[in-house]
């Protein structure tokens, strides 16, 4: 509470009168103008003044001010200007001297109201002590004060100290306010703002500040973002302003001085109407730009969601599709064992859509209850991924047993619990059946082995036989050679005497005999020769078997060697009326082999034909193959032929076509079977072409030079 201090000076003299009248009214005043300008007037009338002023400071400004004044002139009035803070100037010394002060000289740089040079100076306070509020200058008294003007000062100066010290405190109490009230919107984190209708700031909070006003220091970004905040404000205040509305709510787009990043405000503002200041716009600025993320996360999230329950109805639909196209059943069961979904192949097994016959819906029943105690089987091994196991299931139509493979796969929930089971059953019949056909061929392959093992034994015993028989007919061969041989040599002595007395026979050495006689010793002679003939065969067979005929190899012309062929055998030819000839086809050279035994060769071959032609001609032909290097010689006939299946048998001992008793032909049967021995001897080939009724050809292959064997 302001003090109220009465005037205290006591009342002298014949002015009492006045100066009660006067401290009266400064009781009433409450203002220091009044009351200096009553001071001047009361001063004028009971002193010898010549001029007055009163100086008291402005609180704004701190200059002094002239608030009352006698006998000035108005130029001087104008041209007074003295800052409270101007320590050296005489008259602000004078507010801190503890006495009125006297100036009579004052320098010329510093200025006074007064016209005089010499005047007093009472500083106007309540104490001594005190630093004067104001002063009061008095000239035209002399150098000592009169008593007048001193009570004055004193009166005056408690009036002025009283006015002025409730004006501070009035200033004061306003100062708090003001700072609560700073406080207060500075605690509020929304910008506010107080602006006149054109947008030009009045007063921010420390947080508009931060958005509308760029400190001394600021670099140019942090300015030029203000600068822009302030246009965007001005421009959606004006806005608001067209619409005329009292309070205005909109989105406004700042950027964040310091970061640079956008920021979305909510701004209400209100217009507030000031009796003496006009109209003025409150503005308030939320900061939604988390919100407006917010909105922009929670929509994102929403189109994420969308799209993924469009993947998840896609996903369904494609696992629906593989589910149906696969052919094994394939079940779905929840944490109950319940089924869920299934394919139609486990709808036949499982629901028997459209069957109501009782029999066939009690197997479906039963199938039901193997899948289930299954299913509970691989909830109870929760951990386990996959779960393999046989169930005995029966077709719900015919009632065919149907042992099925399952195999189970757990789907956990993202918490890891167990939400379903997925069963895929694969009927295992056939793989039954092929592992039975299996397990038949199997026993089927050991029965074979073991009789091809049994039948390997017997085969290798029958080969032992058969290598012993072998050895064994090698052996009686070998005898019967030998036998042959022997015997061969035994005949032959006796025979050779037969033909010789036989042929002094015939030739009358033992005296002459008769027709008759000697047809009978001609009969002897021809089968002791026959017989001869035929025991030669023999023994060359076996010679030859017996691998005793020693090749002696000469150098001979093929031609002289069919001219004494021929002539070897003249006498036939001349009897069998049939024409012979001999061709040497192109340059055939000489051939180095064994002459003997192709003369032999040739020699049977070309009796065989003289023999087996009735009528027509033989001939035999010589001739080279350069590239092979070999000698044909080839004994051509008209006669009877061979049937060509008895071609290759002609070859064989002792084969003759006609056979019988009363054949036509002579011979042993053994002349082509040596023949064939003996090329092969010399290392060539004898072979035949012939038709029956057309004649033969047998052909002797030799090689120009016998290789040594
Ligand atoms: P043989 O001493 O009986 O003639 P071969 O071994 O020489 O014995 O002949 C065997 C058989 O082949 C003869 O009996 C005959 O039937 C047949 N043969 C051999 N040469 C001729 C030929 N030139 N024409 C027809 N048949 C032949």
């Amino acid at each position: 509470m302001p003090r109220v201090a009465a005037p205290t000076a006591p009342v002298q003299g014949v002015d009492s009168e006045a100066k009660l009248a006067f401290v009266e009214f400064l009781l009433t005043s409450i203002d220091v103008q009044e009351s200096a300008r009553r001071a001047v007037d009361w001063l004028v009338a009971h002193a010898a003044v010549k001029e007055v002023a009163v100086l008291v400071p402005e609180a704004a400004s701190n200059e002094m001010l002239l608030v009352a004044e006698h006998g000035i002139s108005s130029g001087a009035i104008m041209d007074f200007a003295l800052n409270r803070d101007d320590g050296s100037h005489p008259l602000i010394a004078a507010l801190r001297s503890p006495i009125s002060l006297f100036v009579d000289s004052l320098p010329s740089r510093h200025r006074v109201p007064l016209e005089a040079n010499a005047f007093h100076a009472i500083p106007l306070r309540s104490e001594p002590s005190e630093t004067g509020y104001g002063l009061l200058l008095v000239s035209g008294v002399g150098p000592e004060l009169d008593a007048e003007t001193q009570w004055l000062g004193r009166t005056l100066g408690k009036q002025v100290s009283r006015l002025m010290g409730r004006q501070l405190l009035a200033e004061t109490r306003f100062g708090q306010e003001r700072m609560l009230l700073y406080s207060i919107i500075n605690a509020v984190t929304d910008p506010i703002l107080l602006t006149d209708t054109e947008g030009k700031l009045i007063i921010a909070n420390s947080h508009a500040e931060k958005l509308f006003a760029a400190p001394e220091e600021a670099s140019e970004g942090w300015r030029r973002a203000v600068g822009l905040n302030n246009m965007l404000f001005s421009a959606a205040l004006s806005t608001s302003a067209v619409g005329m509305v009292e309070m205005a709510r909109r989105e406004l787009l700042l950027v964040d001085p310091l970061e640079g990043s956008d920021l979305l405000f909510e701004l209400l503002s209100s217009r507030a109407k000031d009796e003496r200041q006009g109209t003025y716009v409150v503005s308030i600025l939320r900061n939604v730009t988390d919100l407006a993320r917010a909105k922009e996360e929670i929509e994102e999230s929403y189109r994420t969601l969308r799209v993924a329950q469009a993947e998840v109805r896609d996903e369904r639909h494609r696992l629906d599709l593989i589910i149906d196209s696969v052919a094994d059943p394939i079940l779905v069961t929840d944490q109950e064992g319940d089924i869920v979904l299934m394919n139609t192949p486990a709808e036949r097994l499982f629901n028997a859509p459209g069957i109501d016959d009782e029999t066939a819906l009690r197997r479906v029943r039963a199938n039901g209850a193997n899948l289930t105690s299954f299913v509970s089987n691989v909830l109870t091994r929760s951990g386990e991924q996959r779960y393999r196991g046989e169930i005995q299931l029966g077709d719900p139509l015919t009632g065919r047993p149907l042992p099925v493979e399952a195999v189970a796969g757990t789907i956990l929930s993202e918490q890891g619990e167990l939400m379903w089971v997925v069963t895929i059953l694969h009927d295992l019949t056939e793989a039954l059946e092929k592992a039975r056909l299996y397990e038949q061929l199997k026993q089927a392959s050991v029965e074979l082995e073991r009789k091809v093992q049994e039948a390997t034994a017997e085969l290798a015993q029958q080969n032992e036989l058969l290598r012993r028989q072998h050895i064994a007919l090698e052996q009686a061969s070998a005898l019967k050679s030998q036998f042959l041989a022997n015997m061969s040599h035994e005949f032959r002595t006796p025979l050779n005497a037969i033909l010789g007395y036989t042929h002094m026979l015939l030739n009358n050495v033992t005296g002459p005999v008769s027709d008759p006689q000697r047809k009978s010793l001609s009969r002897i002679d021809s089968n002791a020769r026959h017989l001869l003939a035929l025991i030669n065969d023999i023994l060359d067979i076996t010679r030859i078997e017996a691998g005793r005929m020693p090749l002696n190899a000469t150098t001979f012309g093929v031609g002289e060697l069919f001219e004494e062929v021929q002539s070897e055998l003249e006498p036939i030819i001349k009897r069998s009326n049939l024409t012979v000839s001999t061709k040497v086809r192109g340059a055939v050279p000489s051939v180095r082999s064994d002459r003997q035994k192709v003369k032999q060769i040739v020699l049977n071959l070309l009796s065989n034909a003289l023999k087996f032609t009735p009528a027509g001609s033989v001939t035999m032909t010589a001739s080279y193959d350069a590239r092979l290097r070999q000698v044909a010689i080839a004994v051509r006939d008209t006669g009877v032929g061979i049937p060509e299946d008895d071609q290759v048998k002609v070859f064989e001992d002792f084969r003759q076509l006609d056979s019988s008793p009363a054949r036509g032909y002579g011979g042993t049967g053994l002349g082509l079977s040596i023949c064939r021995r003996l090329a092969q001897i010399l290392g060539g080939t004898i072979d035949l072409q012939s038709a029956q009724g057309e004649g033969s050809t047998f052909t002797l292959r030799l090689p120009a030079k016998t290789r040594r064997r």
